[in-house]
């Protein structure tokens, strides 16, 4: 059955509710998957038939290309979080509604509006709606200000529920992202939910709907499928870049009068809070720029487009065997046998082949396997991951801790 997609989806709520105009300039741009997209379509038929097989429900599914032992242990650890959760519910009754993969209409707030939700819990006080979310590439949050896709679909569960259970009084809404080890939850009111639903949602999605809306540049517009020819967004990206990175340094003659003339201002020139100012800025000017350079890419490699100054070619390659079995076929016909190499199973493999306790037994326990520490990586405050001590960076790294004082010298002149 072909997909159908609804014109204002839940996944992108947080950006036309912004930016109402977006769904019309996405219109002309086709819908377009990615390995990504796809291996996240493969652990969510994983994790459906895992649950639905927990609540004795039939489901099939057959096998993909994306399957492996991360997705089957993520999965795994998913239907034990829903059991967790069914446990939870049966605090309020002792047969909670449990849903997987549901459908729910929004029509009454959104124009057309549709959508499925990984999990819904319903008991007649309170419900439970969880998104399962695959990819690692992007944290997702829905304690940290409302989220607009899980508000919308707890609002979905609440109202397609409602004649069954007229008395529920809180939802509680849980991103599990397994990949990057998020899981967070966070609890709203059926009365700040509808509140929210009817007085923010309803009328920005009606514009949105309609023939009319604004361009609003921000954030969101990473994943706009507009946002190489978007015009707002570009002028907001070079407003940006001028205003915080760039000093006028002196004026050209042009036609239409003086122009200023514009540098880039050298970094060791701002201090410690110019640069905490601009530092969420950044992205938004480089994936503007990556944004522009990969349409501009596409449209010359797929379509032919010249653009003035740039070509297409051909990249370096490396020689490869076109079928293993011939290879070895060949070689072996020839009379060469020493053609392989042995090596020893990756540590997941090798641990599903020795059994799990065996594993830890023979290699854990005895110190041959070992978990290092993850690479340090400078995150946003909102990342939910712990924060590392800077006096271990310092021992670590044996590198000095350095004052703002030490680092943000006054620049002469
Ligand atoms: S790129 Fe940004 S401003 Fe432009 S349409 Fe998309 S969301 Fe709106």
């Amino acid at each position: 059955m072909p997909e159908i997609h609804s014109k204002l989806p839940p996944s992108s709520a947080h950006r036309w509710l912004v930016c109402t105009l977006s769904p019309q300039m996405e219109e002309p741009f086709p819908n377009t998957t990615s390995e990504a997209a796809e291996q996240g379509t493969a652990a969510h038929s994983m994790a459906e038939q895992k649950v639905k097989r927990l609540l004795k429900e039939p489901c099939e599914r057959e096998p993909t290309d994306f399957d492996d032992e991360e997705m089957e242990e993520h999965t795994d650890n998913y239907r034990t979080f829903v059991l967790d959760q069914i446990q939870e519910a049966k605090q309020y009754t002792e047969d909670p509604l449990v849903m997987v993969e549901q459908r729910l209409s929004f029509e009454d707030i959104i124009p057309g509006g549709f959508g499925t939700a990984d999990l819904i819990i319903a008991t007649p006080k309170k419900l439970w709606i969880t998104d399962l979310k695959y990819g690692k590439g992007v944290p997702v949050y829905v304690s940290q200000g409302l989220n607009p896709q899980l508000c919308i679909y707890a609002y979905g569960a609440y109202s397609n529920l409602k004649y069954l259970f007229p008395d529920v009084e809180s939802v509680t809404m849980t991103i599990y992202q397994p990949r990057i080890g998020n899981i967070d939850s966070f609890e709203i009111s059926i009365k700040e939910l509808l509140e929210w639903a009817e007085e923010y949602v309803k009328p920005r999605a009606i514009e949105a709907a309609g023939p009319g809306g604004v361009l609003v540049p921000g954030d969101h517009c990473k994943f706009c499928k507009a946002k190489a020819v978007c015009r707002a967004r570009a002028e907001e990206a070079l407003r940006l870049a001028q205003e915080r990175f760039t000093v006028i340094t002196g004026s050209y003659e042009t036609s239409q009068g003086e122009m200023p003339m514009y540098s880039f201002k050298s970094p060791a020139s701002l201090s410690q809070e110019e640069i905490e100012d601009v530092l969420p800025l950044l992205n938004r000017i480089s994936d503007w720029i990556d944004a522009v350079f990969t349409y501009v890419a596409d449209e010359a490699i797929s379509h032919g487009r010249k653009w003035k100054g740039y070509k297409v070619v051909e990249g370096r390659a490396n020689r490869k065997y076109v079928s293993e079995k011939m290879v070895e076929a060949a070689c072996k016909k020839a009379g060469y046998t020493n053609i392989y190499e042995q090596s020893l199973l990756p540590l997941t493999k090798l641990e599903k082949r020795l059994t799990k306790p065996i594993f830890k037994e023979l290699l854990e326990d005895t110190g041959l396997v070992v978990k290092p520490k993850g690479k340090l990586t400078l995150t946003v405050e909102a990342d939910t991951r712990e924060a590392v001590d800077p006096e271990r960076l310092t021992e670590e790294t044996g590198k000095t801790r350095l004052s703002p004082e030490d680092v943000f010298k006054p620049v002469e002149g």
